[in-house]
């Protein structure tokens, strides 16, 4: 299906289901009623189609460009029917599940979770190796059978609902650094898993600690080969760092002009809009050539640090508007928008840290795109 032809019909569809569709506001302010709603929406654009298209038919999708999937995010996420974080996580895993997965466990797992029947976590940082991701510890041992793993990973998100995890492992030496490194497709209600949910600053218990004690992983749950996992990882973070990052955008530009709808005349000046609404829309054309660069085929690499600073950086701009439209009092107080907005404005904190922190992103531009030599 040509973008054009899947716009219209789904803008069609979107509008015929809004009622089906639209979060209840009761339950949509607890972050155990936003996984559920953004499941259900996904089992609804499932069973219409919509939410197939853009993957390949082997994993049970009903193919065409990813500027298909692309769409139903950013149509989903401006409407305000899905979170934008839970909702990313198709994008982050699914792509690199379909590439390094065994054909077989990949036509099993994919569509459970284009379909909201499951979720899926990314067990990648451990304390004290979160940009040092090279260094990771947890380990994996081989068993008859397969694989044992022991250690600890942290700042996982959305653990607690979580099906099945992306996990990074160390099968080699600490000292082998990069090439040491296994990715394992966990069940996370295998036993010896413990999952410790953290309290955010805005309240919501979002990301977790997560224990593996003596946990047996079967061995056709290898993702690509043994040492291969920083490959894994590698095709990951740029999916992370860049297309699931497109209905977010597609989000804030919604959420600016909520504030603008709320704002008291005069409480925001022009001249700072216009300069959040630059940031908005030079993050907007950056994706949305990565996106057409997916679409011609192209393999997503470090170039997408770009597209994540930017992001980081679009989204902060937007929420530092907050306090000056709706008053310092939002950040501390409030009904339920008013909530909704003190959540939005610290999570914004956020922005420059997931999926790899600004730094990191500097670091990899001047790096390995600009070619500045080493980190000193
Ligand atoms: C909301 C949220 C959700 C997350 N979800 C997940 C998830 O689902 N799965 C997962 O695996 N991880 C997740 N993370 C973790 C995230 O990837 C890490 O927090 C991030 O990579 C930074 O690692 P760190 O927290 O260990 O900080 P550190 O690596 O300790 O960094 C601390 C500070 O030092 C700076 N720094 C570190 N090294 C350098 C350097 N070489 N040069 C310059 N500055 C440097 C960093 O930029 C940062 O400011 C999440 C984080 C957040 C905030």
């Amino acid at each position: 299906m040509e973008l054009a032809e899947f716009r219209a019909g789904l803008d069609r569809w979107l509008d015929d289901n809004e009622a089906a569709l639209r979060p209840d506001p009761d339950k949509s302010a607890t972050l155990d009623g936003q996984m559920a709603h953004t499941n259900t929406v996904k089992r609804l654009a499932f069973d219409a189609g919509w939410m197939r298209y853009g993957w390949p038919a082997r994993v049970g999708g009903l193919g065409g460009s990813p500027l298909l999937r692309g769409y139903l995010g950013e149509a989903l996420a401006a409407r305000r029917l899905i979170e934008p974080g839970p909702y990313s996580l198709t994008e982050v895993l699914a792509p690199t599940m379909i590439d390094y997965a065994p054909a077989q466990l990949a036509a099993e797992m994919v569509p459970q979770l284009l379909r909201g029947e499951e979720t899926w976590c990314q067990g990648f940082s451990e304390p004290g190796t979160g940009s040092n991701l090279g260094a990771l510890t947890c380990r994996a041992t081989r068993t008859e059978n397969g694989w044992r793993i022991n250690g600890q990973k942290v700042w996982t998100s959305y653990a607690q609902y979580a099906d099945r995890c992306v996990l990074l492992s160390r099968t080699g030496t600490v000292e082998s650094a990069h090439n040491g490194i296994t990715a394992l497709f966990v069940d996370m209600d295998s036993p010896g898993i413990t999952v410790r949910p953290l309290q955010t600053m805005h309240d919501v218990a979002e990301f977790c600690e997560v224990f593996f004690d003596d946990v047996a992983v079967p061995a056709d749950r290898l993702l690509g080969a043994e040492g291969q996992g920083w490959a894994v990882a590698m095709d990951i973070l740029p999916f992370e760092r860049s297309t699931a990052l497109w209905h977010r955008g597609a989000y804030l530009h919604r959420r600016l002009q909520d504030l603008l709808d709320a704002a008291p005349d005069g409480s925001l000046s022009p001249r700072d809009v216009g300069a959040v609404l630059e940031q908005m829309y030079a993050f907007r054309a950056r994706s949305r050539q990565t996106q057409y660069r997916l679409d011609a085929g192209e393999r997503l690499g470090p170039e997408t640090s770009i597209d994540k600073l930017m992001l980081g950086i679009a989204e902060q701009s937007l929420y530092d508007l907050v306090p000056a439209a709706l008053g310092p009092a939002v950040v501390s107080a409030g009904d339920r928008e008013g909530r909704a907005w003190r959540a939005e404005y610290l999570y914004s904190r956020a922005a420059t840290i997931y999926g790899g922190s600004s730094e990191i992103q500097r670091n990899i531009v001047a790096r390995r795109l600009l070619d500045l030599g080493p980190d000193r």
